[in-house]
């Protein structure tokens, strides 16, 4: 008997009719004499629903309240999971983050899992029910709820399958795997078969909202191998994993964007010791994550700095820096969030020239400004105006001819 920990994403769970659907592949899977671990996401598109009604209340609805409030999408749908189920005779119950053991930092909206203890969660299996865990959602020592970040049922599955020693983690969602672009986009793009947990990293954490990376992250460090794969099809799906051979490693291996990105620019800055962190630690402080920084080369000591940010982080943003510009003398400080950006990664970029040059020129033939450029060993990203993205990202698509199967 094989323990099996499957997930299911908001759109899978939407309404009455998906959610029956669902119990029914679960029933499939518990008919094959294996043990079932569930865990879902809140259903459609509540979360958002419940972000705007918050913000229908009050323009600060507190972090805390936030998150006992979102808390509550993965409740209704894990219940109602485990009544279709109990309905169609098979032993179930639901249990919440904390209930299924899952400790969290105190970083809400954010929350980090420091501890994951299946005891209940193994008891039930014992019994011989089925366990429909709410994803997304833990407790603080201090017994406060938290949200693990916007997709965060994912990283809920994959550290669920780590601590009670599954083979492999299942997440279900609306498209057949994880594709050369999302298939929103491109609708030429390419399922993949079988992608490495380093490409995936970078894939997630640069837009494609496919697996959250944190989900990755622990899969590479737990060893388990995530597979992704649609709940309204049969299809096999692609699997995350660490054997990936060189052969499909030694390319370019997917597109990713990202619409949900501004910067913020101080011009005119003293070129001194200190700047910088003048400007990051009270960031820091306020819970707002910088991703690109880039500053110029200095004239006469003289020089601009350049941030971005989350969109939803904008405004916060800018509260925090504006002042320290002020006190450093900073010329002005500027704001923009019409931007996005749009990612080239593969393995196969590794200490091979030239990929930049390709992605550039791509870029330039459609007339597209890049703005900002940033770059890993597997990665080439270049921020542009929000409106271009669509058109670079099957450009880019078309150029590396990742509509080929290889
Ligand atoms: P779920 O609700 O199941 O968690 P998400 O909406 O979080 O689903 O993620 C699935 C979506 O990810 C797809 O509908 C697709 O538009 C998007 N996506 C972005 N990039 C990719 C990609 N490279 N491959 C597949 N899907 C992608
Ligand atoms: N319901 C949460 C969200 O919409 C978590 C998830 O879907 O994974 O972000
Ligand atoms: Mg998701």
């Amino acid at each position: 008997m094989a323990l099996i920990i499957q997930k299911y994403g908001g759109s899978s769970v939407a309404d009455a009719e998906r959610i029956k659907n669902v119990a029914r592949r679960i029933a499939a899977a518990r008919a094959r004499g294996d043990q079932v671990v569930v865990v879902v996401s809140a259903m459609g598109d509540t979360t958002d629903d419940l972000i705007k009604m918050a913000y229908q209340v009050t323009q600060q609805p507190g972090e805390r309240e936030l998150d006992v409030l979102l808390s509550t999408g993965e409740l209704v749908s894990s219940t109602l999971l485990a009544m279709a189920l109990k309905n169609m005779g098979y032993g179930a119950i639901s249990l919440s983050g904390a209930q299924a053991g899952i400790r969290t930092d105190a970083s809400h909206s954010r929350a980090r899992i420091l501890n994951l203890n299946p005891k209940r969660v193994v008891e039930e299996l014992e019994k011989g029910n089925i366990v429909i865990v709410a994803g997304f959602q833990g407790i603080t020592d201090e017994m406060d709820i938290t949200t693990l970040g916007r997709g965060g049922s994912d990283t809920t599955a994959v550290a669920l399958a780590a601590s009670l020693g599954a083979e492999v983690c299942q997440i279900y969602t609306d498209v057949e795997g994880v594709s050369t672009a999302d298939p929103r986009l491109v609708p030429e793009a390419q399922k993949l078969d079988e992608i490495g947990y380093e490409e995936m990293l970078e894939l997630a954490t640069y837009g494609a909202k496919v697996v959250h990376p944190r989900a990755v992250e622990l899969g590479e460090l737990f060893n388990i191998p995530i597979l992704v794969a649609s709940s309204f099809t049969d299809s096999p799906g692609t699997l995350i994993h660490g054997g990936v051979s060189m052969e499909v490693r030694n390319k370019v291996r997917s597109i990713a964007h990202d619409l949900d990105m501004a910067k913020i620019t101080l011009v005119g800055v003293p070129d001194r010791p200190g700047i910088a962190a003048s400007i990051f630690e009270p960031l820091a402080k306020a819970n707002i994550s910088v991703d690109t920084i880039v500053q110029n080369a200095s004239i006469e000591n003289i020089t601009d700095l350049t941030f971005t940010v989350a969109k939803s982080q904008l405004d916060r943003a800018m509260d925090v820096v504006k002042p320290i510009a002020e006190s450093i003398g900073a010329r002005e400080c500027v704001s923009d969030s019409r931007l996005g950006k749009v990612s080239i990664i593969g393995t196969g970029m590794q200490n091979t020239p030239g990929y930049a040059a390709r992605m550039f020129g791509v870029l330039s033939e459609r007339g597209i400004n890049i703005q900002l450029i940033t770059t890993s060993e597997i990665r080439i990203t270049c921020i542009i105006d929000e409106a271009r993205v669509k058109d670079a990202v099957q450009a880019l698509h078309r150029a590396f001819e990742l509509e080929i199967e290889g």
